[in-house]
């Protein structure tokens, strides 16, 4: 922080200005509050921090989106730029891209039937496996999208609010309330036995948690096979600085400010 800013008085201080700390800022100051945000890095946007050499600018860490250029996108990121009035452009594309095995590459669709096309093309029955599988996850999907995540809280005061507003999705979501907090390997136990695909599914995991299937949480992989097929991989024109722009303007534009620079 610099200059009048240390002066100046908060409603609230976000320690942070990743992706998170910055959504939570924005939003801050979308409602009104004086919200600064501290960082300890130079530039702003935490492990999607963009840097620039020769000219030329590098992502440091996520790549893969979905929704950005979706109206309709369950992404609570896209939710939170809505709110703020800011956009970012996105261009779609599918496939996300090639998994590449010692044995062979696979592209990787969004789009269901096309995945699974891909899969019966190396394991016939590995693909009609992972089809049960799939269902299983896609009807955890279909009461999550009903719930708002930014509804949702860890006491159990959560459960009859949730009922009451959104029991739509919670009847929805029922017959997969016991499987909510389970690791998505425990589910594919159930569906999968071959090997192959076990091997496809922990590398699905690893990329969207830094962990394989037994250590990664059912629903985030419900709503990547759901919000995959259902809206749009993407990627931002500018990269991950593109969003960590948007933020920063929307919290600027409301009554916030960030101690660091952009980028
Ligand atoms: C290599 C890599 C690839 C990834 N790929 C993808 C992908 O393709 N798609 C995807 O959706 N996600 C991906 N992710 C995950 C995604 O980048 C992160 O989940 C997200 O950026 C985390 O944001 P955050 O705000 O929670 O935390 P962080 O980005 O870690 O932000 C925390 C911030 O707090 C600051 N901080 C910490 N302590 C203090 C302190 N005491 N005082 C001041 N500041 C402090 C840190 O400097 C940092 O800027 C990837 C991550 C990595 C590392």
């Amino acid at each position: 922080m610099t200059g009048d800013k240390t002066r100046q008085t908060y409603d609230a201080i976000v320690i942070g200005s990743g992706i998170g700390g910055l959504c939570a800022a924005a939003m801050l100051a979308r409602y009104g509050k004086r919200v600064v945000v501290c960082e300890s890095h130079s530039v702003a946007g935490g492990a999607a921090h963009e840097f620039v050499r020769d000219g030329f600018r590098f992502d440091s860490g996520p790549s893969f989106y979905c929704g950005l250029s979706d109206r309709t996108s369950l992404n609570p990121l896209r939710q939170v730029l809505d709110a703020i009035g800011e956009t970012v452009e996105a261009i779609a594309y599918d496939p996300l891209g090639h998994y590449h095995f010692p044995d062979r590459s696979v592209p990787i669709y969004g789009n269901a039937e096309r995945y699974r096309a891909e899969l019966a093309k190396i394991t016939p029955s590995g693909a009609t496996e992972f089809a049960e599988f799939e269902r299983a996850m896609l009807r955890m999907y279909a009461g999550l999208k009903d719930v708002p995540s930014i509804a949702l809280r860890s006491d159990w005061q959560a459960i009859p609010l949730l009922f009451s507003r959104y029991a739509i999705g919670m009847l929805k979501l029922l017959p997969s309330i016991a499987d909510v907090d389970k690791s998505v390997g425990r589910i594919a136990d159930r569906y999968i036995r071959d090997p192959w695909v076990r091997r496809l599914l922990d590398i699905e995991c690893f990329l969207l948690s830094g962990l394989k299937a037994h250590g990664t949480i059912a629903p985030e992989v419900a709503f990547m096979l759901g919000e995959r097929d259902r809206s749009v991989i993407d990627y931002p024109i500018g990269g991950s600085g593109a969003i960590v722009d948007a933020l920063v303007r929307g919290l600027e534009n409301g009554v916030g400010c960030c101690g660091c620079d952009r980028r």
